[in-house]
C-alpha cells in the first residue's frame, strides 16, 4: 500500500486532533500511562496504535519520529519489536500452550504479561502494550491487570482499544484517557482511495459509501477482495432469504448459525434495511449501497416502512447482543429470519399489503 503522510506528519489519515495530542505528547515526553481508542470496527484504531508505538521507540530525531523505515519503526510494523507487546489470544496460546484453547485472556496470561511489564526495556526508552478488544477482557482478567493499569512502571505505555468505549470495564476505562476516534467525511476516504490507485471512480465511490467513514475498511476493501466478496454473499443470502418460505428460512438458520462472519453478514443487512428506509423516506441520495438502488426502489414499493423499522430495530438488537456475547446460535438466527419481512403474498396479504 502506498504510504499517505497524513497533515501531522503521520502515516494517517484523517482523525488529525488525535494524532496531534499524540504527537505532542511523544515529542514533550509527557506521555499517558495508559490510552483508550474507541470507535467502529476497522476505523483505524490499530494502525493509529502502531504509528503511536512507532513514534515511541522510533529512533530518529525527535521530529522526524516515527521516521517509518528504522529498525525499529520497521519491527513494530511487523510487530516483532522487542518493547512493543500485544495482550491478544494469540500472544496467549504462545506463551501458554495450555491456554490455547480458551475462549477469553486469562488471570494467568495476564499475571505474565505484568511481570513482562515490569522488566526494563530491551532496547529504547519505552515499553509499549496494545490490548486490542479491551472490551472482550472478563472481570477477572481486568482485575488482574487493574493493579499495572494503577501504577505502571514508568516506561510503559499501555495502548487500549474498543469498538465502544462504554463496553469496557469502568475500572479499566477510568484509568485511560480516552481518544475516541469518528467516521471520516466520506469525500476524504474516497480521496485517500484515489490516491491509493488505479481503480474506477465507481469502485471508488461505491467503497466510500459502503466505509461510511471508516478509513480502515475502505484502505482493505481496496486492496483486497475479501470484505466485497463477503458483502455480496450477504447480500445474496438476504435477497434469497427474503423470497423464502418459513421452512428455507429455518433451513437456512442451522447454516448461518455455522457461519463464522455472523457479525458482517448482519452489519450488510442492518446497511441494507437502513438503505430501504431512507429510500421509503425519499432520502435515497444518502443511500450507502448504492450499487443496490435499483432492488431497493423495487423493494420500497413492495414492503411496509413500519416492517422495514421493525426489522432494522431487531438486527440493531441483536448486533448488540452479539457484539457482547458472540452467542451465535442456531435459535438466534431462527427468531431473526422468522421476522425478517416475506416478499411472499401470504405475508404481505397479512400486513395489509395489495398488489
Ligand atoms: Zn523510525
Amino acid at each position: 500500500m502506498k504510504l499517505t503522510i497524513g497533515a501531522n506528519g503521520w502515516p494517517v489519515i484523517g482523525h488529525e486532533l488525535t494524532v496531534g495530542q499524540l504527537r505532542r505528547a511523544v515529542q514533550s515526553g509527557a506521555v499517558a500511562h495508559a490510552y483508550l481508542l474507541s470507535g467502529p470496527a476497522r476505523i483505524g484504531k490499530e494502525h493509529l496504535a502502531l504509528t503511536f508505538a512507532q513514534a515511541l521507540l522510533c529512533t530518529a530525531e525527535s521530529s522526524a519520529k516515527p521516521c517509518g523505515h528504522c529498525r525499529a519503526c520497521t519491527l513494530v510494523a511487523q510487530r516483532k519489536h522487542p518493547d512493543f507487546l500485544t495482550l491478544d489470544m494469540a500472544w496467549q496460546g504462545a506463551m501458554l500452550p495450555d491456554k490455547k484453547s480458551a475462549q477469553s485472556i486469562t488471570v494467568d496470561a495476564v499475571r505474565l504479561m505484568n511481570s513482562e511489564l515490569a522488566r526494563s526495556p530491551h532496547e529504547g526508552h519505552w515499553k509499549v502494550l496494545l490490548v486490542p478488544e479491551a472490551e472482550g477482557l472478563t472481570t477477572q482478567a481486568a482485575n488482574a491487570f487493574l493493579k499495572t493499569l494503577e501504577e505502571p512502571p514508568d516506561q510503559v505505555v499501555i495502548l487500549m482499544t474498543s469498538r465502544d468505549a462504554e463496553l469496557v470495564l469502568p475500572t479499566i476505562r477510568s484509568r485511560c484517557q480516552p481518544l475516541p476516534m469518528r467516521p471520516l467525511p466520506l469525500s476524504r476516504v474516497a480521496d485517500a482511495l484515489r490516491q491509493q490507485g488505479q481503480h474506477s471512480e465507481e469502485r471508488t465511490r461505491l467503497l466510500a459509501r459502503l466505509s461510511g467513514g471508516r478509513i480502515g475498511w475502505a484502505l482493505q476493501a481496496q486492496r483486497d477482495d475479501t470484505l466485497l466478496t463477503r458483502r455480496a454473499e450477504a447480500l445474496e443470502a438476504h435477497g434469497r432469504l427474503l423470497r423464502a418460505n418459513r421452512a428455507e428460512r429455518l433451513l437456512a438458520a442451522a447454516d448461518l448459525s455455522k457461519g463464522d462472519h455472523a457479525l458482517d453478514m448482519l452489519q450488510t443487512w442492518a446497511g441494507w434495511w437502513r438503505d430501504l428506509l431512507l429510500v421509503q423516506s425519499g432520502a435515497a441520495s444518502r443511500i450507502s449501497n448504492i450499487d443496490q438502488r435499483a432492488e431497493l426502489d423495487h423493494l420500497s414499493h413492495r414492503l411496509p416502512p413500519t416492517a422495514s423499522r421493525a426489522f432494522l430495530r431487531e438486527l440493531q438488537r441483536l448486533l448488540a447482543v452479539l457484539e457482547t456475547t458472540n452467542a451465535n446460535g442456531q435459535l438466534v438466527w431462527e427468531v431473526l429470519l422468522l421476522k425478517l419481512p416475506s416478499l411472499s403474498g401470504e405475508w404481505r396479504m397479512a400486513n395489509g399489503m395489495t398488489d
